[in-house]
């Protein structure tokens, strides 16, 4: 067996060499390729055939692949990496965020009423006005009226009385709707919070229109059945919107490839249709988010591996532990400093996602659970090895199962991580966009040795993946890397410091790992000959710049199979 590999090893060298076998459809030259590949860590060119990287060399060694056919693009000292890889966010919902109300600028909650009476103002009676990316701890000053920092939905009733409206919180674990949006699901005085959910009522009972957590499915379910009930060509119309918006931003982003952190199988058909007709325009690999039976029925027949030309892949599964740590809904061990009493809460039990574990096992599925609070991550971890305990057939590294955010970590849970394999699905730029509010939610303590702390694990062998959670964070890599290796807020100071990552180790979180986390290391993650032409082109090099100057760096290029699909001087194409 070995002998074979080699003797085939050899006979490919000796073909590679052939001249009449040098030739490229595309050539980039005069640039610096950081290739994520240790055995040739820099070059200054590569050469494309078809949708594989054939060589990567020094522009004269590239040069000799040019024919009359070749198309050559001068990069003049620009920097090449592997493309871009998302490793968490959420297509539709990136795009969604796109075509609705972007509350995330707004400073105060009038700012925000003032949007929603501009947009009622244009919309049909009826028709549901949908925001989000508010922030009560964001704003300058408090509303008049708020419960806990949240306002109350008195105003956003009164600014218009004949639309539905949902706004969801910048962090998805939260929204807060109108009376009318209200109406229309049914919810009143006497509807009780629903388990892992809390209708946020102030203290003489008094609805404040906020729903957190498994609660705010009351208001997204009204808002889909009013969607459900448009005519299946128009849902079709909204839905293709929203993939384009999604991946013309991410193209822009030199983004690549997109890992989708939950996805029902309505919207798997929807993304299958999509790529059937070639209209995917970056790779995209979907988590399955549904319940249970439709699961159990349906994962067999949906798992997709490298579908329409490489472009679709659907073999995760999204479970959620907890809720997010600023609406106080991640599930901790201890209390809440600023919340006494109170230690956030589990959304799905650990005997229920056991379970899912199970099918994801029999099923060859990924699983990826969101755990934030370092009681969900300790659950998780619970069940993901037993899960493995149960199957000692198995190596567990080789499932590269996921922990989705892996926020807070105790000291002794960081360890596990790599010794079962498990990969910390992490987004940088939320530990900088946190920042202000943690040690208020923790504690200088827990913040300190618990938070958002991927130096510790990456010293552990913890393969980290990065991401940006968009529509939470916008879905921009190079803020993320920045955030990921200065820790620095935007007013400039830093998060813990000590847990930054290296500049090697962040690209590396974004393009290789990522690649890992996705099962596509062979073929995609860095800038090797054989492994697909996924190359984004940047304005400077990341990896040597002045810390301040990181922020400026611009995408020149995002190729994909060896196709340029955006220029900065032509745009997505
Ligand atoms: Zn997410």
């Amino acid at each position: 067996m070995k002998y074979k590999l080699l003797s085939l090893l050899f006979i490919t060298g000796l073909f590679m060499g052939c001249s009449e076998n040098k030739h490229a459809d595309l050539i980039l030259i005069n640039g610096n390729v950081i290739t994520v590949d240790e055995n040739i860590p820099r070059a200054e060119a590569v050469a494309v055939r078809n949708d594989t990287i054939v060589a990567v060399g020094s522009t004269s060694d590239i040069n000799d692949y040019k024919t009359d056919k070749t198309k050559v693009i001068d990069i003049k000292g620009a920097t090449v990496i592997p493309g871009f890889i998302e490793s968490h966010a959420h297509f539709l919902g990136t795009g969604k965020a796109l075509l609705n109300l972007d509350l995330s600028k707004a400073e105060n909650w009038d700012e925000i009423i003032a949007m929603v009476s501009e947009a009622a103002d244009k919309a049909l009676p009826g028709e549901w006005i949908i925001g989000r990316g508010w922030h009560q701890e964001k704003w300058v000053e408090p509303p008049m009226k708020n419960f806990n920092g949240y306002p109350y939905n008195d105003q956003l009733s009164r600014a218009t009385q004949f639309n539905p409206v949902m706004l969801v919180h910048a962090s998805g674990h939260a929204l807060i709707a109108n009376k009318e949006a209200m109406a229309i699901a049914g919810v009143n005085e006497n509807t009780p919070s629903p388990e892992g959910g809390d209708i946020v009522r102030d203290s003489s009972g008094v609805l404040v229109g906020v729903f957190r957590e498994n609660a705010m499915q009351l208001i997204e379910k009204a808002y889909e059945k009013a969607f459900d009930k448009l005519p299946p060509q128009k849902r079709y119309a909204i839905m293709k919107k929203q993939a384009e918006a999604a991946m013309n931003n991410a193209l822009q982003y030199g983004i690549t490839m997109f890992y989708d952190a939950g996805s029902d199988f309505e919207t798997i058909d929807f993304f299958k249709t999509l790529a059937d007709s070639a209209l995917l325009k970056l790779r995209l690999n979907v988590m399955v988010y549904d319940n249970y039976d439709k699961m159990k029925k349906n994962l067999p027949d949906y798992k997709l591996l490298d579908y329409g030309n490489g472009f679709l892949t659907v073999r995760g599964i999204k479970q959620f532990a907890d809720g997010a740590l600023g609406s106080r809904g991640a599930w901790m061990l201890e209390d809440y400093s600023d919340m006494p009493g109170w230690r956030g809460m589990c959304v799905t039990s650990p005997n229920e996602i056991a379970k899912v574990a199970e099918l994801a096992i029999r099923n060859g599925y990924q699983l990826c659970v969101h755990a934030i609070g370092d009681r969900a991550n300790r659950e998780v971890l619970n069940i993901y090895e037993k899960t493995f305990k149960k199957h000692p057939e198995i190596d567990s590294h080789s499932l590269r199962w996921r922990i989705e955010h892996a926020q807070h970590l105790t000291p002794q849970d960081k360890p596990r991580f790599a010794k079962m394999g498990i990969i910390a699905a992490m987004q940088g730029i939320h530990a900088t966009s946190d920042a202000p509010f943690v040690v208020e939610r923790l504690g200088e303590k827990r913040a300190r040795t618990e938070s958002y702390c991927w130096r510790d694990l990456i010293n552990l062998g913890t393969i980290i993946a990065n991401g940006t959670d968009s529509p939470v964070e916008k879905l921009d890599p190079i803020a993320c890397f920045y955030a990921s290796v200065t820790r620095k807020t935007k007013d400039g100071t830093a998060f813990y410091p000590e847990q930054a990552m290296t500049r090697e180790e962040a690209l590396r979180s974004y393009t290789i790992n990522g690649a890992y986390a996705a099962f596509k290391d062979k073929i995609l993650g860095s800038i090797t000959p054989g492994k697909l032409a996924d190359l984004t082109v940047l304005s400077q090099d990341i990896l040597s710049v002045p810390e301040d100057e990181i922020l400026k760096t611009k995408i020149l290029y995002t190729i994909i199979d060896g196709k340029v699909v955006y220029e900065r001087n032509g745009g997505v194409r």
